[in-house]
């Protein structure tokens, strides 16, 4: 089975990892895979997502890290990635056409609710003057309405009216993206929850294994 998969149309190299690949957050298990593609895992620059809202510019300083307190990471350095681990929740690496500009987003409903998406794009707008049209974005793997089901004060949150308790993040995510300008939106379609042989899904198995999306 493919250790990793990545989105054709999203023209930045990336990729998010499948069960196939192992654990992500064994640090061990990460670094052979990361060496098996050739990549070098000491610049990786990771976060320990606590599904909150803050976003954090990093640099080559940060390589080889994880930055606290903090759910998304922007970096203009060509020579780190970025990475978000998942099990369900929506992975979202962005470029920037025409600069260096890279994101990646770890995007759980919390997050989502507080605005890391908004916080995301005033950094953009305020540090690196980037220009929404040109930012392109990779909606990775996550567990989508067919399997997604929440209470239905969480619809009433996004004022989305929940159909037998069945969410849909991504929606709201695009929602989000386009009401800023942003249309090209390239979502992988798959779900962790639904794809059992492919991905970790937490919902499904309360495992502790995580995949990765990372922005190269
Ligand atoms: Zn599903």
């Amino acid at each position: 089975m493919e250790q990793f998969i990545s989105e054709k149309s999203f023209l930045h190299k990336h990729f998010t990892t499948t069960k196939a690949a192992g654990d992500m957050k064994n640090e061990a298990i990460r670094n052979n895979f990361f060496i098996s593609v050739n990549l070098n895992p000491a610049n990786l620059v990771l976060t320990n997502q606590i599904h909150g809202n803050n976003i954090r510019v990093v640099d080559s300083s940060n390589r080889n890290s994880f930055i606290d307190n903090c759910d998304g990471l922007v970096t203009e350095n060509k020579d780190i990635m970025l990475g978000i681990f998942t099990a369900d929740c929506v992975p979202l690496l962005m470029f920037a056409e025409n600069s260096k500009i890279k994101i990646a987003i770890h995007a759980g409903w919390k997050s989502v609710y507080d605005g890391i998406i908004e916080n995301a794009f005033g950094i953009l707008k305020k540090k690196f003057a980037v220009k929404y049209q040109e930012i392109v974005v990779y909606i990775g793997p996550h567990i989508r309405s067919c399997c997604y089901k929440v209470g239905y004060e969480i619809g009433t949150k996004f004022n989305v009216k929940l159909i037998d308790k069945k969410f849909d993040l991504s929606s709201i995510i695009c929602n989000k993206l386009k009401k800023n300008g942003v249309n090209k939106i390239f979502d992988i379609k798959y779900c962790t929850y639904h794809e059992q042989d492919l991905f970790f899904s937490y919902r499904r198995d309360r495992c502790t294994e995580r995949i990765i999306s990372v922005i190269v």
